[in-house]
């Protein structure tokens, strides 16, 4: 079969139902003759003032080029709509095919009985896999949550580290744009997708995704210069 706006809106509403809690806006979908993918989400990008970069226009294109069965031409809206729910959302993904979204592509395929791939050339190395195997485990994490005066939400995972947990609050609060810095402990696999470090580099993260995964964390607080559990 060949995709046309009707087939591609109809299973958007559906696998948006499904899989992403009916949260995705229906975007423009766009059918092209291209000859060198299957879908794409497109979206143009533009720096603010204050460093941040801002995604919008966000369409997803597909091409008619090719002839392929239905269950193919589903999982690649669904692998689209994972790029899409990430850039939606303002998620910083490690690659293009990066952590976030192998976890999402993954946890949908389990979930679902999909076959959604990355169709990229490269294809995962051994190392990428045990990655990802290890991205389901439960682990502790110290979450650094950031709240800045904009409104936007980043999160930061810190090493289990006392003096360098309580540095990282201490520099971050001294960043003008930063409002409020809280710390968690918690072990949703969720938090596995980000590095541990202490650098103030600080991953954007939609604040009802954030409250979601934070659901039975433990905060934590500093008091006379030290870590109160
Ligand atoms: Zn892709």
């Amino acid at each position: 079969m060949r995709a046309d706006i009707k087939f591609i809106e109809e299973k958007f509403a559906r696998f948006n139902r499904e899989m992403f809690g009916s949260r995705l806006p229906l975007p423009p979908i766009e059918l092209t003759d291209a000859g060198t993918f299957l879908g794409k989400c497109v979206y143009r990008g533009r720096l603010l003032d204050d460093g941040r970069r801002e995604i919008y226009d966000l369409r997803l294109r597909f091409s008619t080029r090719f002839d392929i069965a239905e269950r193919v031409a589903e999982d690649v809206v669904i692998h689209e709509m994972i790029h899409y729910f990430i850039n939606y959302n303002g998620l910083m993904d490690t690659a293009p095919h990066g952590r976030i979204f192998r976890s999402l592509m993954e946890c949908i395929n389990r979930n679902y009985g999909r076959n959604v791939t990355i169709s990229h050339k490269s294809g995962a190395t051994a190392g990428e896999m045990q990655t990802e195997v290890a991205d389901k485990l439960r682990r502790w994490h110290v979450i650094a949550v950031l709240l800045t005066g904009t409104g936007d939400t980043g999160v930061k995972i810190l090493p289990h580290v006392e003096q360098k947990i309580i540095d990282f609050r201490r520099r971050a609060m001294q960043v003008r744009q930063i409002k409020r810095v809280d710390l968690y402990l918690h072990d949703e696999p969720f938090f596995n997708q980000f590095p541990t470090s202490t650098a103030l580099r600080i991953a954007r993260i939609a604040p009802q995704l954030l409250r979601e995964k934070l659901t039975g964390a433990r905060s934590l607080r500093i008091e006379n210069g030290h870590l109160i559990y």
